[in-house]
């Protein structure tokens, strides 16, 4: 039977990674999704991709306008929601010696001010015992060099999630926090040469319990997990995803 069944999704960042894999994987649940991303090129492909059951809204996640867009075209076609997954999300990596007011101000922007827009915009629509996933990530958990900014922002959602929880459970509608680990998706890209990109993903293989990176469908998995009833006495809750990374 399908978990997802004549569900609506919003997935932020549904165009590549582990909002792609999520968004393939709620579609096949039975659920309509509404995927976001910067590139409309890369949009127009995921949506080739996902099939049928999709719309794709263009925009940038971090400005209010587009989040108002996004909910706008949603109100349009479907007039409700049931599912909001806040994955969008980047990283740069820093010391803090050479961290810049504009590079603070990027990743908090991108990876807190935008969820938590995101999920508050969404309020007027979404349906009592709806469920909101904001992907955060094992980096909240532990100190890793060149991640302050990174960690912190992904620390602000895992407290977002409690309080959220707190304020709509009188609608049922829960509220939790997905915490991967390293997972193989084209967010290593931007984050040094193809060398270099190598040497980070051997060097977190070699940290992992498990002895690899995730895999961005097994995120989708756990997506799916807290998106769907399967997980309907979890609120506030960080579900950890990382090979054993950060619990073994
Ligand atoms: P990815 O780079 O493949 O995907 C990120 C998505 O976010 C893209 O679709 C991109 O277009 C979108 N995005 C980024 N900034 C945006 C903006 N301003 N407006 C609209 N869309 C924007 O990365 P991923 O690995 O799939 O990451 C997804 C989430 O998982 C992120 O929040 C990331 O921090 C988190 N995460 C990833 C890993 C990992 O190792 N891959 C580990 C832990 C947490």
């Amino acid at each position: 039977m399908q978990k997802l069944k004549n569900k609506v999704a919003v997935i932020t960042g549904g165009s590549s990674g582990i909002g792609l894999a999520t968004a393939k994987r709620f579609a096949a649940e039975g659920a309509y999704i509404f995927i976001t991303g910067r590139r409309q090129s890369q949009l127009d492909a995921a949506v080739k991709e996902i099939g049928s059951n999709v719309t794709a809204v263009q925009g940038d996640i971090s400005n209010l306008d587009d989040i108002n867009r996004l909910y706008e075209v949603v109100a349009k076609e479907k007039g409700k929601l049931d599912i909001v997954v806040a994955n969008a999300g980047i990283i740069e990596r820093t010391l803090l010696e050479n961290a810049t007011p504009e590079h603070f101000d990027s990743i908090f922007s991108v990876n807190v001010k935008a969820p938590y827009f995101t999920v508050q915009k969404a309020l007027p629509i979404l349906n009592d015992g709806g469920s909101i996933v904001l992907v955060a990530s094992t980096a909240h958990r532990v100190g890793v060099p060149e991640h302050s900014t990174y960690s912190a922002s992904k620390a602000a959602l895992r407290s977002l999630s409690r309080t959220f929880a707190a304020e709509l459970k009188g609608r049922k509608i829960r509220v939790n926090t997905l915490s991967p680990g390293p997972v193989d998706t084209p967010i290593f890209d931007g984050q040094g040469s193809k060398e270099e990109i190598e040497a980070t993903k051997n060097a977190y293989a070699q940290w992992i319990p498990m002895g690899r990176l995730g895999k961005p469908e097994e995120l989708a998995s756990a997506a799916l997990f807290l998106a769907s009833d399967e997980s309907s006495f979890s609120t506030g809750i960080d579900l950890v995803s990382d090979g054993g990374q950060t619990q073994l």
